[in-house]
């Protein structure tokens, strides 16, 4: 395999070692892996805008075609399934690195693939920016702060993560990928950009992920009652997805590796945030309790003192702005309501 992979790149190089001019032009040419899932196709829609050429590679665990197909038949755009596990050859100018299942219930489903995804996934893509010298992003996690001990999160924490629990797949993970990324940044010199990204919520989350957010709108859409977790007490912070795409895009274009904490620090617990989902849909709607997962964090709020200050970005969209926009979205997709289509 090895063979394969260096004969290809070298075939793709002129005598002189150089890229033939014909495979450079100012159009830079962008890998999203996991770009059929929720984040990476608003990203995606933003590249394409901008006119890049963008080729996505998703292996359709949690991504739907569906949230690519206005793309279709756009030259500048190329949709591969692929699975990030095994190696691939591209030539691209910059990586955005997303592919990884992001619920917890996704990501519990096969934890073994989880870790796999996170820790050889990223071992390939690194690999592949390695190759042909593109620029790396990686999104990480601000689960790799685990149930924190400080609060809000700083870049400088470094977490308080169980390593043997359900969660530690993807906490983990992350973690490892987060030292993967540096340790190609130190050791061969790739520029690399590491997001921590909070919680994030926004139209094409899928219905049933079972994330807090997308159950809630979707339950009290459905008329059935808000399902909190434990007492309902532990806190999240909530960022639109447009937030996050415009904040990954701004540390990738920029000078600084990171890691950069991505979210809103708006603050909620669980109890407030089905709230806010009764005023924006249905003030009528139940809340029924039920026994909390294990390892639950307890809060999570980002100090994004760092983002401001170096990247120039800090969120745009507040809750109360924001899930609107999620819930046209949902009740098109639950009820077939075309007229209310926002994405
Ligand atoms: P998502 O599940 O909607 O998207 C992930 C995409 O990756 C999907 O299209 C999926 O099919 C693909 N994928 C998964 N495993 C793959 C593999 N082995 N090979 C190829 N493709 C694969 O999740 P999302 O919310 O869009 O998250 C995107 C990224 O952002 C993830 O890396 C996630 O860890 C990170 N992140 C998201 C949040 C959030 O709140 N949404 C928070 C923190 C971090
Ligand atoms: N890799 C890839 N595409 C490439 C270059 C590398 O998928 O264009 C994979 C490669 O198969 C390897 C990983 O990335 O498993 C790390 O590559 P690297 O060259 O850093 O390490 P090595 O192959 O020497 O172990
Ligand atoms: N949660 C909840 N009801 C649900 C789904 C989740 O109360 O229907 C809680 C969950 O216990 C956690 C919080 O909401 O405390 C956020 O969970 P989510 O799965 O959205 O994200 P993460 O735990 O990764 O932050």
């Amino acid at each position: 395999r090895r063979v394969l992979l260096e004969e290809s790149a070298t075939n793709l190089k002129s005598k002189s070692g150089k890229v033939p001019v014909g495979l450079r032009g100012k159009r830079k040419r962008i890998l999203v892996t996991g770009g059929a899932g929720f984040v990476g196709s608003h990203l995606v829609d933003r590249l394409i805008e901008r006119g890049d050429s963008v080729i996505v590679i998703d292996n359709f665990f949690t991504g739907r075609k569906e949230n690519l197909f206005h793309h279709f038949g756009n030259p500048n755009f190329e949709l591969i399934r692929h699975d990030v596990v095994q190696p691939i050859l591209l030539e691209v100018d910059q990586i955005y690195h997303l592919a990884c299942p992001a619920s917890p219930v996704h990501y519990k489903f096969n934890p073994v693939k989880t870790i796999k995804t996170n820790v050889v996934g990223t071992l390939n893509m690194l690999g592949l920016a390695k190759r042909v010298g593109a620029r790396f992003l990686l999104t990480s996690t601000s689960e790799v702060y685990g149930d924190p001990l400080q609060h809000p999160q700083a870049e400088t924490y470094w977490g308080n993560v169980n390593p043997i629990g359900v969660r530690s797949c993807y906490d983990e993970g992350k973690r490892t990928a987060e030292t993967l990324t540096m340790d190609y940044h130190r050791g061969a010199g790739i520029e690399v950009r590491i997001a921590r990204i909070f919680n994030t919520y926004g139209p094409r989350m899928c219905l049933d992920d079972g994330r807090v957010v997308s159950n809630f709108v979707a339950q009290a859409l459905r008329k059935e009652p808000l399902t909190v977790y434990g007492d309902g007490k532990q806190t999240r912070s909530f960022q639109y997805v447009s937030d996050l795409v415009e904040g990954l895009m701004k540390l990738m274009e920029g000078d600084h590796v990171g890691p950069f904490n991505l979210g809103n620090p708006g603050e909620f617990t669980m109890l407030e945030l089905a709230q806010v989902v009764q005023e924006t849909i249905d003030p009528n709607a139940k809340i029924e309790y039920r026994p909390n997962t294990e390892d639950d964090p307890h809060k999570r709020k980002p100090d994004i003192s760092r983002a401001k200050e170096l990247l120039g970005w800090e969120p745009l969209v507040p809750l109360r702005k924001g899930l609107p926009l999620m819930v046209s979205d949902f009740r098109q997709r639950i009820f077939g309501d075309s007229k209310d289509a926002t994405a």
